[in-house]
């Protein structure tokens, strides 16, 4: 049975609300089928991103992609449809955008690692914990007019 209510956690960064790619990267998210079942706009704590990223303390970049974080606010997103965290996964690119194939988000926008514009959970438990994380007041409960012209 194909888990229709998969959910990822999908967050533009700094750089990506900056240069203006909040638009595009909520349509294209909405155009392939998902659904959007929460949206905000924060300005993150370094505590709280050293929550979300707190796999990667002891990297040599954390800092530096800790202080990157933390210079503006970022959007917030919880996006639901089938297979939703790895075909985010695919439809960001690869992490090194020099390696992100055109046609992504990353592949298209962006040209440096440390300014790659957007974050997408990498599996289906660590979206969960970065939705509680993100959104602990919870999410939206409602049914998409168009749910049975994408889904079988
Ligand atoms: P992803 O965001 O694709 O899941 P990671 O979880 O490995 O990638 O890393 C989190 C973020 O840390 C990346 O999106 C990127 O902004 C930054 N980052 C990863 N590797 C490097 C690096 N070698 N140098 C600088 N920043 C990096
Ligand atoms: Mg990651």
């Amino acid at each position: 049975m194909p888990n229709n209510a998969e959910r990822t956690y999908i967050m533009v960064k700094p750089d990506g609300v900056q240069r203006g790619i909040v638009g595009e990267i909520i349509a294209r998210f909405e155009k392939r089928g998902f659904k959007l079942v929460a949206l905000k706009m924060v300005h993150a704590t370094k505590e709280h991103l050293e929550k979300h990223y707190a796999d990667l303390a002891q990297k040599p970049f954390f800092p530096g992609l800790i202080k990157y974080m933390a210079s503006g606010p970022v959007v917030c997103m919880v996006w639901e449809g089938l297979d939703a965290v790895k075909t985010g996964r695919a439809m960001l690119g690869a992490t090194n955008p020099l390696a992100s194939a055109p046609g992504t988000i990353r592949g298209d926008y962006a040209l440096a690692v440390g300014r790659n514009i957007c974050h997408g959970s990498d599996a289906v438990e660590s979206a969960e914990h970065e939705i509680a994380l993100w959104f602990p007041e919870g999410t939206i409960q409602h049914t998409l007019a168009s749910a049975e012209w994408v889904f079988e």
